[in-house]
């Protein structure tokens, strides 16, 4: 699904301001926030504002978009702390482990060890 801004999805409600976040970076097109759930000590969700369910049901009208937010990984992660590097993990479908159906891209970084959870196995 692309575009839909449903009602009930978790993000689009985060990106809308309806439910707070830990926000350290928008603008009109991407949120990027930290995970509620750290797996890392630096864990950021980068996620457009407009609706997509995952990679699956992007588009060549999501280019710039895509790449606006692989260009902030690097960006964001050496603002928050994770100095020496940063893992870049993105969930498509159930098939792979997705749970919130709105795209985002999981930035985590910072001093290991990291907890162990179904991302970055
Ligand atoms: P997925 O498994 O879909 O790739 O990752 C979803 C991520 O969203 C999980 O890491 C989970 O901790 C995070 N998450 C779920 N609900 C919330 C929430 O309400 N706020 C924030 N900031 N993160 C959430
Ligand atoms: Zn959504």
């Amino acid at each position: 699904m692309v575009d839909a801004t449903p009602a009930s999805c978790l993000f689009c409600r985060i990106a809308r301001g309806e439910i707070p976040s830990r926000s350290v970076f928008q603008d009109d097109e991407v949120i990027v926030f930290h995970d509620i759930h750290p797996a890392a000590p630096v864990h950021l969700l980068i996620v457009p504002k407009r609706h997509i369910d995952s990679l699956l049901d992007a588009e060549a009208d999501h280019q710039s978009l895509l790449g606006k937010m692989l260009l902030l990984a690097p960006r964001l992660a050496k603002e928050q702390g994770a100095s020496d590097g940063f893992r870049l993990i993105v969930n498509n479908g159930t098939g792979g482990g997705q749970e919130v159906f709105h795209l985002h891209f999981h930035v985590l970084g910072g001093p290991r060890p990291w907890r162990q959870m179904s991302i970055g196995r």
